[in-house]
C-alpha cells in the first residue's frame, strides 16, 4: 500500500542524531555527552516546573487557543509587540508557509542553513529555491535579493545553525527593502548573540521573527515556539493554525520560564565561555559563533566518520553531512556542561 503515499515522504526527511540509549547499549558508556541538539544541559527552571504542574491540573479542559497565559508573558518580557505560537518554532514555520504560501509558489533559502524550512515547505507544494551564502557564510544579500522578488517567504537563520554566523542588523535591512514579500528571520540563538533585531520591527511589516523555548529556556522537551509578527498575519495565522495547537502545560511553562532570567543567564555564560575555550583548544578549525554551537572543520577526515569515532567515546555531536550544500567536513557541537565539553575536547584531539 505504500504507492499511496506522497512522494515529497518516499525519501528524506529530517536526520536526528544518534540516540543516547543506543551509545550506552552499542559502546556500553554509562555516562553520554549529549552535544548534538543546542539543548540547554540545565533542567528546566523552577519556575517553569511550578507553572507546568498547576496548568497540569486543569488539563481536562481545552487549553484557551489564544494561549494569553503566555503572550501576556511575552509582552511582559520585550513589550507590546504581536505574537504567534505553535508546537516548537517548527509548528510556527509550518503554520507560516500554510498561511502565506500557495502550491507552486516559491520561498527562498538562504543555505547552508537548518532543514526544516525546506523539509515543510516541499510537503506543502510550495517550491525551494537555496541561494547560496558566500564562502564564509556569510548571506549574500544581492542575491537573496533576486531570488527574494518573487518568493513569499525568504529565509535567514541568524545566528545561523549550522555556521554559528549572525547576519549584520544592515544586512538583513537591505533584504526587508529588495524583496517582495515576508522575510522568517530565525532567531533561535539570539539570546546566544549581541545581535538585536527587534527595532526593525517597527519599520518593515513584512519581517517575521521566529523564536523557541527549546534551546536557551530548557524546554526542547514541551515543543513551544513563538514568533514576533506584524499585526496584519496575526488572524490569517489563526485561521491556518489547527485549532488548538499549542498545549496548556507547555504554555504555562514557557511563560514561567521567560521570567527566569537567572536560569538563562547562567547557560548564556557558560556558552560564551566555553567559546573561546573551544577555540583555543581544539586543534581543528572552529569557526566564529554567535550561537552555543560551533562548527568544526574536521578535514581530511569526514562528518560521519568523525561522528561514529566520537560516539565511541561517549560523545554524541552532529554530523554536517545532512546540511544541503555544505562538503563533507565539519561537524558541529554544542556547548553543554563543563564535564561534557572536557570530554569532547579530548577525543576530538585525539583524531
Ligand atoms: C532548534 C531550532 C529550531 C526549532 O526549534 P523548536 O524546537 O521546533 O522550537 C528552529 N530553527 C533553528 C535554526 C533551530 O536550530
Amino acid at each position: 500500500m505504500e504507492h499511496l503515499v506522497r512522494s515529497c515522504y518516499k525519501q528524506g526527511g529530517y536526520v536526528f542524531a544518534k540516540k543516547a540509549d543506543e551509545i550506552v547499549r552499542d559502546y556500553r558508556i554509562d555516562r553520554i555527552a549529549r552535544l548534538a541538539s543546542n539543548e540547554n544541559p540545565e533542567p528546566p527552571s523552577s519556575l517553569a516546573i511550578a507553572a507546568a504542574e498547576e496548568a497540569l491540573r486543569h488539563a481536562n479542559r481545552y487549553p484557551d487557543e489564544r494561549v494569553d497565559i503566555l503572550t501576556d508573558a511575552l509582552r511582559g518580557r520585550f513589550g507590546t509587540y504581536h505574537f504567534v505560537t505553535g508546537v516548537g518554532m517548527d509548528g510556527v514555520i509550518e503554520t507560516l508557509i500554510r498561511t502565506l504560501v500557495e502550491p507552486g509558489e516559491s520561498v527562498a533559502i538562504s543555505t547552508p542553513t537548518f532543514s526544516f524550512y525546506g523539509l515543510s515547505a516541499v510537503a506543502q507544494g510550495a517550491k525551494i529555491i537555496n541561494v547560496p551564502r558566500k564562502k564564509d557564510f556569510a548571506v549574500d544579500p544581492k542575491k537573496l535579493i533576486k531570488v527574494g522578488k518573487t518568493a513569499k517567504i525568504t529565509v535567514i537563520c541568524s545566528p545561523n545553525n549550522p555556521t554559528g554566523n549572525a547576519t549584520p542588523v544592515e544586512v538583513v535591512e537591505e533584504v526587508l527593502q529588495g524583496i517582495s514579500g515576508v522575510l522568517f528571520l530565525d532567531n533561535a540563538y539570539i539570546e546566544f548573540s549581541d545581535y538585536d533585531y527587534l527595532p526593525l520591527l517597527k519599520t518593515y511589516d513584512n519581517l517575521i521573527i521566529g523564536r523557541t523555548f527549546s534551546k536557551v529556556h530548557s524546554l526542547a522537551g514541551l515543543r513551544i515556539g513563538y514568533a514576533f509578527v506584524p499585526e496584519w498575519i496575526v488572524p490569517f495565522y489563526q485561521r491556518a493554525s489547527t485549532p488548538f495547537t499549542v498545549n496548556m502545560v507547555s504554555a504555562a511553562a514557557a511563560a514561567g520560564a521567560i521570567r527566569d532570567q537567572d536560569h538563562m543567564t547562567r547557560y548564556i555564560v557558560q556558552v560564551k565561555r566555553w567559546r573561546k575555550r573551544f577555540a583555543d583548544k581544539v586543534k581543528f578549525p572552529v569557526l566564529p559563533s554567535d550561537a552555543n554551537f560551533m562548527m568544526i572543520d574536521i578535514s581530511p577526515h569526514t562528518s560521519d566518520e568523525v561522528v561514529e569515532k566520537l560516539s565511541q567515546q561517549g560523545v554524541i555531536v552532529r554530523s554536517c553531512r545532512g546540511f544541503a550544500g555544505l562538503p563533507d567536513h565539519y561537524i558541529r557541537v554544542s556547548i553543554g556542561e563543563d564535564w561534557e565539553n572536557d570530554r569532547f575536547v579530548n577525543a576530538i584531539n585525539q583524531l
